[in-house]
């Protein structure tokens, strides 16, 4: 039996499912019992090139590649999914380290998106960072991935049809508006579909990294890494498990307003609030806190989130 990725569409859901046997045996992080086996089997501390000493952030091609091949001649597996490897501790994630990387991460998202664009058989571009045992990583050491797509998914094709920007359109609310500085601002959603949901929001309507000046580069960056940082603070001092969704426009699509989502899974100090039923069974969100009031508390939190280091 092959085992290359292949995309299986639902004709009932009208969804792809990525079927990916070539990862069958990968042990997600959490599973792994012997912290020696964590240590050894770690190819970024261990393996060519070693750790990144002083932090930094590496491309690498995944060795386990989600996305099927899209066409004869187009690019390998390897080429539509990379892995951007940063730090060099396995507890220290983008909001301990400094801005920097953080700004570092971001840039190679934007010159990896570029890359994989110049291929017309990309119609759209996702990256990512998963962190925490809930989500299972394979692997210990710090990372997110990006991964080039032979077709648009869903969510980010939510605002073409609309007349004007969504998003350009709510960013107005004062109340829900975490952070705001002159390139960039950090707000819960009105929609926020989990307690401490935020979003990262250029200021100024740009469909993607690429679009932006260095300067809302820079801006987004820090929105970013503050907001990482406001999950710690938020969770009593323990990152909690959270997301990084960098939504992208997909090919040729302007009207799609660039945001970061940050979603993690804290509810309070010390519990969490994990997707169940009505979340995997149906897409409906159960969020027992009232945006303006997750605002609240993270602007409270936000001077000591504003202190560096941490
Ligand atoms: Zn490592
Ligand atoms: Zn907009």
């Amino acid at each position: 039996m092959s085992s290359e990725p292949t995309a299986t569409w639902s004709p009932v859901e009208h969804e792809r499912v990525f079927r990916v046997p070539g990862r069958r045996d990968l042990a997600p992080q959490a599973d792994i019992r012997s912290s020696a086996d964590l240590i050894t089997a770690c190819p970024f501390c261990t393996g060519a090139g070693g750790a990144l000493a002083g932090g930094g952030v590496r491309l690498v091609p995944s060795k386990h590649p989600m996305i099927a091949l899209t066409e004869p001649g187009s690019l390998t597996q390897e080429q539509l999914h990379w892995v951007l490897v940063y730090g060099s501790s396995h507890s220290r994630r983008l909001g301990d380290l400094p801005a920097t990387v953080t700004q570092e991460f971001l840039e190679l998202v934007s010159h990896k998106t570029s890359r994989l664009f110049a291929h017309p058989s990309v119609k759209a571009v996702f990256a990512f960072e998963s962190v925490g045992d809930h989500f299972g990583p394979t692997v210990a050491h710090p990372h997110g991935q990006v991964v080039g797509l032979p077709f648009v998914p869903r969510r980010l094709t939510l605002a073409q049809a609309a007349e004007s920007c969504a998003v350009c359109d709510s960013v107005i609310r004062q109340d829900l508006t975490v952070m705001i500085t002159s390139h960039a601002l950090v707000q819960v959603p009105a929609w926020s579909r989990l307690p401490f949901e935020m979003i990262i929001l250029p200021r100024v309507h740009r469909p993607d990294l690429a679009s932006l000046s260095a300067e809302e580069t820079t801006a987004m960056a820090d929105c970013l890494h503050t907001g990482l940082r406001l999950c710690r603070l938020t969770h009593g001092g323990e990152m909690p498990p959270y997301l990084i969704n960098v939504m992208q426009a997909p090919r040729g699509d302007t009207s799609h307003h660039l945001r970061i989502e940050l979603v993690p899974l804290h509810k309070d100090e010390r519990t969490l609030k994990r997707p169940g039923g009505m979340e995997l069974g149906l897409g409906i969100y159960l969020n027992p806190l009232l945006p303006e009031v997750a605002a609240g508390i993270l602007r409270e939190v936000l001077p000591g989130a504003r202190r560096c280091p941490p």
